[in-house]
């Protein structure tokens, strides 16, 4: 039996360098970052029909977590919750083709994609209201060990864009993670909270400051919350929210993805 599993593995082997050197001999053609088809000529990174199909978010949305709502107002869950941060702007909805390409962006390292996607971001704050004039852009860190793992990370890099667009000051390493985390994705709603309680810390320097915060996607609120409170406590004045997706409705407090991500609820 050990002969055989070698032999399998000594021919996958063979299989896989003849792909790498088919691949330098005609280079394949580059894809769709969220329909993985070949890009046609002029595309770049995406497809026109990806790019067509992202729901950007327009008003109305719920005046604290930025969820689409059919009339001005405060969602349901808002009416309830009470927030750290003042405002959320979420760029779109959290569905595909934006589910892949953010997937790529994060898990496939397709780090190009951040200028598209903090893009998103910087046009969603231009068209809203009660945009601070010159806040401190601050990203949602990931802890030391995620973060060696990934290589980078993607709040980071949509934060250096916005403030880049914008001309206002970031801060990257403002705000930590004193502690490892369970991914929130494999969490139900009601853990994810429990999970990144007081798990951050701000630095003094955040002392009369006004931050706009910056993370990729906001599915829960319960990171930003937490970001932000520990913001408050190092003396921030107020504390906003700027993502690119958001899950189209509060998820159920039971609600588990299995894809490594909160499934997204029916409108
Ligand atoms: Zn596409
Ligand atoms: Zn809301």
């Amino acid at each position: 039996m050990r002969a055989v599993g070698y032999k399998r593995r000594e021919e996958s082997g063979w299989i896989k360098w003849g792909r790498e050197l088919l691949d330098l001999i005609f280079p394949p053609a580059a894809k769709c970052a969220g329909c993985g088809r070949v890009l046609a000529p002029g595309e770049e990174l995406l497809c026109r029909g990806c790019r067509e199909a992202i729901s950007l978010l327009t008003e109305p949305t719920c005046g604290r977590c930025g969820r689409p709502l059919t009339h001005p107002g405060l969602c349901a869950h808002c009416r309830k919750e009470e927030w750290a941060f003042v405002r959320a702007w979420p760029a779109a909805i959290y569905r595909e083709p934006l589910r892949e390409i953010l997937h790529s962006f994060k898990y496939g390292r397709e780090t190009r994609l951040a200028p598209f996607l903090a893009g998103l971001v910087v046009a969603r704050l231009k068209a809203a209201s009660g945009v601070p004039a010159t806040p401190l852009v601050v990203p949602v860190p990931l802890d030391p060990g995620r973060l060696s793992e990934r290589g980078f990370n993607q709040a980071e890099l949509l934060a250096r864009e916005v403030a880049h667009a914008f001309g206002w000051p970031l801060a990257i390493g403002l705000l930590r993670r004193t502690r490892p985390t369970r991914p929130q994705a494999e969490l139900a709603a009601e853990e994810r909270r429990e999970n990144v309680a007081h798990v951050f810390q701000a630095r003094t320097e955040a002392a009369g400051k006004v931050i706009v915060l910056i993370d990729d996607i906001f599915t829960t609120g319960a990171t930003a919350d937490s970001a932000s409170a520990a913001l408050l406590a190092a003396g921030a004045r107020k504390v906003y929210v700027a993502t690119v997706a958001v899950a189209s409705s509060h998820p159920h407090p039971h609600q588990r993805g299995a894809d490594g991500i909160l499934a997204e609820p029916a409108v």
